[in-house]
């Protein structure tokens, strides 16, 4: 019997690195891609070349060093994409510039238009260190409802907006909501929690098209920080319809896993009705853009995290829950049973605990399930007995130190010191033997290494150092960034580290961050960045065929 000559295999790129750490331990010279994929992998610089054919694009990358793209386990790439349709006051830093730019979007509107602003800003950032009041409001924009979200949770509107909504004087708050008030019993214009959904109800977007366009813009500023998959943190069915959109018009730079929102203002029916509705499980899709599963929010952030003890700067208040533990219980249960992941936001020990709760007794109907199936988003406040039961359950973590990064001085003055020190205490999780998968839920593109640098130091951005006790090393930094995600993603397969037969998803910098002193990671960027064995940002053209 004759065999044939195997058919040569014939590489499209032979990258010679510096370094390439494949972040399953081993290191290598050169990589050779082929396709989407990776192909061949070798400790030489020299040793794949018997693969290079002459339609082969030899990357000579000495001066680089090469890892997996970053995949990013928590983020909200739809909502900073719809940001950048909105006015930039994020960009604002007094609050007459605030108000400025929202009276000449106003200029350019037809009345009646609403005035949505980008929900990136803080009043910490403007001069006057508070939010604009309605009256300020009013005068730069007396014929347009303008609603400023800023964050998840708080906005400010004017009248117009009030109107529009409905709300008059004696509208009552809405639960797990507050409409605020002046002194003298008027509207002050401020909304928290679901009183901000019950205006934003009122409020037209923009369209599907112009939706998709500014994600694939959005997604390529991802890519051009290293990042090469984003797990969609909470998105509703219009905006999937959005991301097939962009899908569709291959758009995307980076790859997307949408989480589904199944919102606590639904009741238990229309909860499970929403589920069916769906007609699919966790897992649809394909490599760009696969449905990951269903996002549950228990409570707040900074300012609305249930915790066991009261508030540092309001000793009245220890925050809310928005599911009651028994209905969320059922709905879990129900999608457990059709095949869904479910992903919810914890961020106070009491919603931690609550969430333990409702988890436990999921896993107790429905039966073993795999691991990242049902998990913890951010953990923020956890004790050691709340950890260990996380772990016992098999309840894995998506950690965002970011969160800790960029709103370390709300967090003192809210939750104060003792307890900013232990947020997100990442040491303490992987001493138990927690999963972990990092990420950044900071709704714009961030550079993955001001993250890795944030995990190693527990530096922030105007806070200093928070518990440096809680430290990791850069290498479990970049795991948890890369095989971590791969993991909760059930992709561990297919991404996260550079090993023939996974994605070509790769980035190189021009510096060896597991050789580099911890400081110099913050600004360090890539060169280029590869996702699918095709150049999503390669500035320098390095990677030019
Ligand atoms: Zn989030």
């Amino acid at each position: 019997m004759t065999r044939e000559p195997a058919e040569p295999l014939r590489l499209d790129y032979m990258i010679k690195a510096g370094t390439i750490h494949s972040m399953t331990g081993e290191t290598y010279r050169s990589v050779g891609l082929r396709g989407a994929e990776i192909a061949a992998v070798s400790a030489e610089p020299d040793g794949l070349d018997d693969l290079a054919g002459h339609s082969t694009s030899v990357v000579e990358a000495g001066d680089l060093t090469l890892l997996p793209a970053f995949a990013d386990s928590h983020e909200h790439l739809m909502e900073a994409s719809r940001n950048t349709l909105l006015v930039p006051v994020d960009q604002a830093r007094s609050v007459a510039e605030f108000t400025g730019m929202i009276a000449e979007a106003a200029r350019g509107a037809a009345p009646g238009k609403w005035i949505l602003t980008s929900i990136a800003w803080h009043e910490s950032n403007l001069a006057e260190n508070r939010l604009p009041t309605l009256a300020e409001l009013d005068a730069a924009a007396p014929d347009h409802p303008v609603l400023a979200r800023r964050g998840g949770h708080l906005a400010v509107v004017n009248s117009a907006a009030l109107q529009a909504a409905g709300i008059g004087p004696d509208t009552p708050d809405p639960t797990g909501g507050k409409i605020g008030r002046l002194p003298n019993g008027s509207r002050d214009g401020v909304l928290e929690a679901r009183a901000v959904y019950q205006v934003a109800a009122f409020a037209a977007g923009p369209s599907q098209a112009e939706l998709a366009g500014a994600l694939g813009a959005t997604s390529a500023a991802y890519a051009a920080l290293g990042v090469g998959t984003i797990r969609e943190a909470m998105i509703n069915l219009d905006e999937m319809v959005a991301y097939q959109d962009a899908w569709d018009r291959d758009l995307l730079r980076v790859r997307v896993r949408p989480m589904i929102r199944v919102g606590a203002e639904l009741t238990e029916d229309a909860a499970v009705a929403l589920i069916d509705g769906l007609g699919a499980r966790s897992g649809l899709g394909d490599d760009w853009l696969r449905i990951w599963g269903l996002k549950f929010v228990m409570d707040g952030g900074a300012e609305g995290a249930a915790l066991e003890e009261p508030y540092a700067n309001d000793p009245g208040n220890s925050g809310h829950l928005n599911w009651d533990p028994a209905v969320m219980t059922r709905v879990c249960v129900e999608a457990a049973r059709r095949g869904w992941r479910i992903g919810t936001h914890a961020v106070g020990d009491r919603a931690m605990r609550t969430l333990l709760d409702v988890y436990e007794a999921v896993a107790a109907q429905v039966g073993p399930l795999p691991p990242w199936t049902l998990v913890i988003e951010h953990g923020m406040l956890s004790d050691a007995a709340q950890r260990d039961r996380a772990v016992r359950g098999g309840f894995n973590v998506t950690v965002q130190h970011p969160v800790l990064w960029n709103m370390g001085s709300e967090m003192l003055d809210t939750w104060g010191p003792e307890r900013t020190r232990r947020v997100n205490p990442i040491d303490q999780w992987l001493a138990v033997g927690a999963d972990l998968a990092a990420g950044t839920d900071i709704v714009r593109p961030f550079n993955p290494m001001t993250n890795v640098w944030g995990m190693v130091t527990r530096g922030t951005k105007s806070a200093g150092i928070q518990g440096p006790e809680h430290a990791i090393s850069v290498g479990r930094a970049l795991e948890l960034y890369t095989m971590g995600t791969a993991r909760l993603n059930h992709e561990q397969d297919r991404l996260g580290s550079i090993t023939p037969g996974k994605l070509a998803d790769l980035v190189g910098y021009p510096a060896d961050p597991l050789a580099s002193d911890p400081d110099d990671l913050a600004k360090l960027a890539p060169a280029f960045t590869i996702v699918g064995g095709r150049a999503t940002y390669d500035p320098n053209k390095r990677l030019a065929r």
